[in-house]
This record gives structure tokens, sequence and C-alpha cells, in this order.
């Protein structure tokens, strides 16, 4: 059996492998295919791409984009395109806003953790995400080296979650945007792990309507009954399946998640035939 693994971040957004590493790392763990999907950027693509080709991994390019749910404004949708062409300027200009919202809000945090006593400098995240996607990971990942917190998830759980005090709403399209922003670039829109985004079966109902093509079903924070109730939607709703570990590298002492599920390599032809089709 070929398994892959679809949600991989890198060291352009919030990951701490670098495109090359996860390619690399993909390599030793014997996976066929990973795609790469960091939030708000692409620009880690052509490097994994190019250390594909090098270690005979296929890399399926992908990002992960933030979409309001209009019922619940406090919920995150996130959502996954895979197949975009990322050398579409109009696409590229969308990207640079939500990594331009970024980092006001980055100023916005670390301004809220100096009022908490936490003085961090801004330019050191900004390092940490290469000028790319910068989020609440990294801060994150610092407060916990620097000993505030005892680990990532106490970090979000005491500072940088919803309520929290150095919590800081992002920017965010609607739904139908960020579908569109994604098919008009030839992408295939998939929701990203909707069970941990806490994404109802009516959200995702409603996604479909405007054009959302697939669930990512397998995921990290997905249990098995989660998997087999998504799998049940997608077929009533006839949307692709997908899945991936949302791997950021190694966490808080542990082994990155990347193959830690096992996603079988018919799910990528799947999607890669629907892309094919939806070209021709
Ligand atoms: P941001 O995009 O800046 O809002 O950060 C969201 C990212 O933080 C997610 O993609 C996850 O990588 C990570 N994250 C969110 N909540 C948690 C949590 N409770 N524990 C660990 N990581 C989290
Ligand atoms: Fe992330
Ligand atoms: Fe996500
Ligand atoms: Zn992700």
């Amino acid at each position: 059996m070929k398994y892959i693994d679809l949600h991989i971040h890198t060291t352009y957004s919030d990951g701490s492998f670098t495109p090359r590493q996860a390619v690399q790392y993909a390599k030793k763990l014997g996976l066929a295919a990973i795609a790469i999907a960091d939030h708000d950027t692409t620009d880690g693509l052509d490097d994994a791409i190019e250390q594909g080709i090098l270690d005979g991994i296929e890399v399926v390019p992908g990002v992960e984009l933030n979409i309001y749910d209009d019922g619940n404004l406090d919920r995150e949708i996130h959502l996954l395109g895979y197949y975009i062409d990322w050398r579409d300027r109009e696409f590229q200009g969308e990207l640079a806003k939500f990594r331009d919202a970024r980092k006001t809000r980055a100023i916005e945090i670390t301004d809220r953790l100096r009022r908490l006593g936490i003085d961090i400098d801004i330019n050191k995240v900004f390092g940490m995400s290469k000028g790319g996607a910068v989020g609440r990971m990294h801060f994150a990942r610092i407060l916990a080296e620097r000993g505030v917190v005892n680990s990532i998830t106490e970090a979000f759980e005491q500072y940088l979650a919803l309520g929290r005090p150095a919590y800081v709403p992002k920017y965010r399209l609607n739904p139908e945007q960020g579908i569109r922003i994604i098919t008009n670039t030839g992408g295939i829109p998939v929701i990203a792990h909707p069970i941990f985004g806490g994404n109802s079966t009516e959200v995702i109902e409603k996604l479909a309507e405007l054009g959302l093509a697939g669930i990512e079903i397998y995921h990290s924070r997905h249990l098995a009954r989660d998997v087999k109730e998504l799998k049940g939607l997608a077929e009533r709703l006839n949307l692709l399946i997908t899945g991936g570990t949302d791997c950021h590298g190694p966490l808080d002492g542990k082994e990155p998640r990347m193959g830690s599920l096992p996603v079988p390599y018919k799910i990528l032809e799947e999607l890669k035939a629907f892309h094919q089709s939806n070209r021709s």
C-alpha cells in the first residue's frame, strides 16, 4: 500500500520543517506523496517540488486559508486549496492581503503580551516565519522556549486561544470569497479538519452549495467515529474526501505527526482525477 499526507506546514508559515526537510522526512517515512498546505502562502512550494523530484516524492501544491462562519463569528473555518495555480498574480495578491493582516495582528499580540508583562521582540517573530505567514504558533513557541509556559498547548490555553488575554482575531474572508479565490485559480477547495474546527454539518452543507469540493476527513484531531461520520456526509453531498496530519514539525517534544495516519494513495488519485476533469 502507498500512503500519503495531504496537510503539512513548513517554515513559510508555522511549521518547523523547511519545505525540503518536510519532503526528506516524508521520504524517510516511506510516504508516496505529501501536500504542502501552509497558511496564507505558497512560497514553500517550489523548493518542496524540486526536492520531491530529487527524492521521488510526489508533492501536491496546497494552501490553507481562513474563512468565517456567518452563523458564528467566533468560529473559524479552515479551507484547503489543492492544485492551485500558485503563479497566478491575482491569487498571490489575495494571499499577500492575508499575510499583511497577520503582521498587523502580530504587532497587536505583542502589545497585548507586553501589557501582561511579557516582552517579545517582534523581529524575532517575523524572522521565524521568513517574512511569510506569522501566527500564534510562533508566539506559542517563544513562550514555551522561554519557560513562560510549560508547553505550546499551554501557551494557547493561557494566552493565545479565543477568550484568552493575548487573543487577536484574524483577517478572514466570507465563505463564498474564500472558495472563489481557490477555484478561480484552478484549485480544489476542501474544508480542513471540520470536527477540530467545530464546524457543523449545516456549515458543510452550506459550503457545498457554494462550491466546496471536498472534506478533510482524516486528521490528527479526528477520532475514528468522526472519520466515519464525515465519510457518510461526503458521500451524501457527493464531495471528495482527503486526509492529512496537519504536521507542524516536532511539537512539545513529540515526534512530528507526518505519516501518523494511514491515508491511502487512492484518495490522491481521486483528487487528481477531479482536477483533470475540471480542467478539460
Ligand atoms: P493562527 O493562524 O495564527 O490563528 O494560528 C492558528 C494555528 O495555531 C493553527 O493552525 C494551529 O497550528 C495552532 N493552534 C491553534 N490552536 C492550538 C492549540 N490549542 N494547541 C496547539 N496549537 C494550536
Ligand atoms: Fe498552523
Ligand atoms: Fe487548520
Ligand atoms: Zn493546518
